[in-house]
């Protein structure tokens, strides 16, 4: 069993056959993999890559983490919902009414037996769609789409969430920079890269021998971005006024 973000496993078979490992002969069989959005392209590739059936999981770290909903083997068109534990439904993310099931819209949990931090109508942010139909696997457990959209601005880098507003909060708490900054997501291979380009203000930019003083808030802002966020960063100073007070402030080139 290989439990991954399903870009790690697509990185893990990348570096595995790097390494003249024969990724198949392992004695894999399934795999679960969330914690991102993916597609079945996606899927197929990871199946291809081990030789395994790859099923999706659904969870939130602010619940119990993943684990609240996942696919069965025989029908691998949606993930049940353990409503043994979970009372789900979809609100419309504008008004905030109930809609029907089978409508998409924003999921809402309530935990049934969570006791440390139990939730009632947690807001999740997650876009997806409760499938009523039976399942041929025979459980009555209602089933959740694959959720690929927010109803907000979150960003979702190797399986970790982040709000710009918090990187954001990160920068300006660091003496010498302005708050104009972008950030760039891409892909290298299988992974997610993050690059930050940020403006230094003008008393900085014009300190003599100053490079050692950019390369420690650089230093800082690497720290920061891990120790808060626990998101690896490439970050870049730039001068004052390179940003443009207009250009997106994210920039997401990733194809899912
Ligand atoms: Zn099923």
């Amino acid at each position: 069993m290989l439990c991954a973000t399903p870009s790690y496993a697509l990185h893990l078979a990348e570096e595995g056959n790097a390494m003249g490992i024969d990724i198949k002969a392992l004695k894999l069989r399934v795999g679960i993999f969330g914690a991102e959005p993916w597609t079945d392209a996606i899927r197929d590739d990871i199946e291809k890559a081990f030789g395994i059936t790859a099923l999706d999981l659904f969870g939130l770290s602010e619940v119990i983490g993943p684990g609240m909903a996942m696919e069965c083997l025989e029908g691998r068109h949606g993930m049940h919902i353990f409503e043994d534990h979970f009372i789900v439904e979809t609100i419309d993310p504008q008004t905030g009414d109930v809609l029907p099931e089978g409508a998409e819209g924003e999921l809402v949990f309530t935990t049934l037996t969570k006791e440390a931090n139990p939730l009632v109508r947690y807001r999740t942010g997650d876009i997806s769609r409760l499938i009523t139909e039976p399942c041929r696997c025979g459980r009555t457990h209602i089933k959740m789409e694959r959720v690929l959209k927010r109803s907000d601005d979150m960003l979702i880098i190797r399986g970790v969430n982040v709000f710009p507003s918090q990187i954001e909060a990160i920068l300006v708490e660091i003496e010498g920079l302005e708050p104009n900054y972008q950030v760039i997501i891409d892909k290298a291979g299988a992974l997610d890269v993050l690059d930050l380009q940020v403006e230094v203000n003008d008393k900085i930019f014009s300190d003599s021998g100053s490079i050692k003083q950019l390369q420690k808030i650089e230093q800082r802002i690497v720290k920061d971005m891990r120790d808060y966020l626990g998101v690896s960063a490439r970050v870049k100073l730039v001068q004052p006024n390179t940003l443009k007070k207009t250009d997106a402030k994210i920039i997401d080139k990733r194809r899912i």
